[in-house]
């Protein structure tokens, strides 16, 4: 079963006047059809404008399709009385996590979307103190979300998804505005939710450095989806990154330079490791 599947969905946004006249029409998302299989870690690329937020808007019904449909684990993304399943299904995380923490404490906060959920309070306890475990925030359950840094926060709204017990979760930009330890811990707690809980995440992103472990990637661009592969068969693809304006590793790019230099190295290297040892057989 796929958990998720997009068929030739299209969005556009209408810009009215005052008067309610149709003033412009904004194709966002354009025919897009992909299908994500249970258990993989997914990544969405593509520069700004390029339709990322407005499709991952589809995967728990926020924005609905102006044509094609959307299926969230077999539901029908239009299907008025699946919404809250859909919700529970496929649970979003935003870019700025102060937009997303509303509790006084870390725990009551995680708390919030259960008990939206009608869980039973004994069960909410269990589950609150699980997902802060999972994303490594247990010790800050007490504590006050505006001490804690970006990443932190980050990963506390992670919980505050974890705890409705989503199969997915799709998370837009989650470390856009966070300094690189931030990122790489909310990195390193996805990756954990995928390999131990058999979570499927959808990461959307701009920094390639975050999709080098991921199963697969999907790379959009003026809303079509217009390359899709693994991480491998995307990074060798320098020159066709560049031309939809996403910066590719700095390894990969040092390697692929060494490479047309005449350098006998490997087509696409995503590690430093790869290339120190590819160098030590040169
Ligand atoms: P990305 O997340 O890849 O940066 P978006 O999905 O935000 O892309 O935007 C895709 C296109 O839709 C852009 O041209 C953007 O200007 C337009 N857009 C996004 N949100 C709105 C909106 N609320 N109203 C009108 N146009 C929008
Ligand atoms: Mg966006």
């Amino acid at each position: 079963m796929k958990i998720i599947k997009a068929e030739e969905v299209t969005f556009e946004y209408i810009r009215r006047d005052e008067d309610g006249n149709v003033e412009g029409i904004n194709r966002a998302v354009d025919k897009v059809s992909l299908d994500v299989k249970e258990g993989d870690f997914i990544c969405v690329l593509g520069s700004n404008g390029s339709g990322k937020s407005t499709f991952a808007k589809h995967l728990n019904s926020i924005l609905l399709p102006t044509e094609g449909t959307v299926w969230i684990d077999g539901m029908d993304s239009k299907d008025e009385d699946k919404l809250l399943q859909i919700r529970q299904t496929a649970g979003m995380v935003f870019q700025n996590p102060d937009n997303q923490i509303i509790g006084q404490v870390v725990d009551e906060d995680v708390a919030f979307g259960p008990e939206n959920m009608g869980v039973p309070t004994e069960q909410i306890k269990e589950r609150v103190e699980e997902s802060l475990k999972t994303v490594g925030m247990y010790d800050f359950r007490k504590k006050s979300p505006n001490h804690l840094s970006g990443g932190q926060k980050q990963r506390v709204s992670i919980a505050g998804v974890l705890a409705m017990h989503p199969k997915c979760i799709v998370l837009d930009e989650p470390t856009a505005m966070l300094d690189p330890l931030g990122r790489k811990e909310v990195i390193r707690a996805l990756r954990a939710l995928n390999e131990v809980e058999g979570i499927t995440i959808i990461l959307i992103t701009h920094y390639m450095e975050e999709t080098v472990y991921a199963d697969r990637i999907f790379v959009m661009n003026k809303g079509k989806i217009v390359m899709d592969g693994s991480p491998r068969e995307i990074f060798k693809r320098v020159e066709e990154l560049e031309e939809y304006k996403l910066e590719v590793p700095k390894i990969t790019l040092l390697a692929h330079e060494l490479r047309k230099r005449g350098l006998r190295i490997p087509d696409c290297v995503l590690t430093v490791k790869e290339l120190t040892d590819a160098l030590k057989k040169c």
